[in-house]
């Protein structure tokens, strides 16, 4: 009985210990993680400037790179002239 006693005790003690040893860990993990989990996941529109989520919107290949557009309109206007609006979302050079 009372080895059954100390047995309980001892699991009661190691329940607590993981919970608030893994609960605090897990809270101060998940901030970072959920943050750069919302960078991973968002794409820039370069023909809006919008911010895309991976599950949204229209993707395309273009030279390698994928990108991913709000909508269709979006994408058609990307199609038709790539060059200029990735040369916009680069802003290397002013135009003077
Ligand atoms: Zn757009």
């Amino acid at each position: 009985m009372e080895g059954l006693g100390s047995l309980l005790l001892f699991a009661a003690f190691f329940y607590l210990i993981m919970r608030f040893g893994c609960g605090a860990h897990m809270m101060h993990g998940q901030g970072g993680h959920s943050h750069a989990a919302d960078k991973a996941t968002k794409y820039i529109d370069p023909v809006c400037d919008m911010e895309v989520e991976a599950e949204q919107g229209y993707g395309k290949m273009h030279q390698g790179e994928l990108y991913r557009f709000c909508s269709r309109s979006c994408l058609d206007k990307f199609d038709a002239d790539p060059e200029h609006y990735l040369n916009k979302e680069q802003g290397g050079g002013h135009e003077m």
